[in-house]
């Protein structure tokens, strides 16, 4: 058999699991999608969203990318958020980055790797902001787990910088904002940050409506 043959075949058994169990489970799928969860994620393969937190198809619109970043020129990303948040009206949006990524650990040498360093220069500015913290420890793995984590809390905060999600934290009191890691090493997420709807950013980020 060949590899992606395998995959096919799991489809089948799968599918016909869902039906045992729920014999509608695929009529109600079609009808319409209600997520509660808009999960940015990284793209790394060993860290899918469904599975991890167990979910089933139709509780989380999903977008990944390398090393699970919210650049604000990334119209794919932002295509994502808008939809999730002012049609699907989810009332989460998880950002959601993993130890040992390596994103994060690229973004930390002095490679060159062509198409790619562009979208790594985002998360070497992070490493920036927080230079002298990360550069205080002196475990290699601790430094790396660090910047990950700091990436997290800093996508957030990017998260919050967009007009859509002020817009929706104006009008209608959603989403919350929530920065996780997940353990490779343990297979457990920690929650980082939280933003609840009408969080302080810094203030230039801050857009202001003229509705009451
Ligand atoms: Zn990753």
């Amino acid at each position: 058999m060949k590899p992606y043959e395998r995959l096919l075949l799991a489809n089948q058994a799968w599918a016909q699991e869902k039906l045992k169990v729920d014999p509608d489970f695929f009529a109600k799928q079609v009808e319409t999608q209600a997520p509660t969860f808009l999960w940015l994620g990284c793209a790394d393969s060993r860290v899918p969203a469904e599975e991890i937190t167990g979910t089933e198809p139709g509780e989380l619109f999903v977008h990944r990318n390398i090393a699970n970043m919210v650049v604000h020129t990334d119209f794919n990303m932002l295509s994502v958020l808008q939809y999730g948040i002012e049609v699907l009206k989810v009332e989460h949006v998880i950002l959601c980055g993993h130890y040992n990524c390596g994103g994060i650990k690229n973004a930390m040498t002095h490679s060159d790797l062509g198409l790619i360093n562009k979208w790594l220069r985002h998360i070497k500015d992070v490493y920036r902001l927080h230079k002298d913290h990360i550069d205080s420890i002196a475990d290699k793995q601790a430094r790396w787990d660090r910047l990950v984590e700091l990436n997290v809390t800093e996508q957030v905060q990017n998260l919050a910088k967009t007009s859509i999600v002020q817009r929706a934290w104006h009008r209608e009191k959603r989403p919350v904002l929530h920065g996780w890691v997940y353990d490779l090493r343990t297979g457990l997420l920690k929650e980082l940050a939280m933003m609840p709807p009408g969080s302080k950013i810094d203030d230039i980020y801050t857009f202001q409506w003229d509705e009451a």
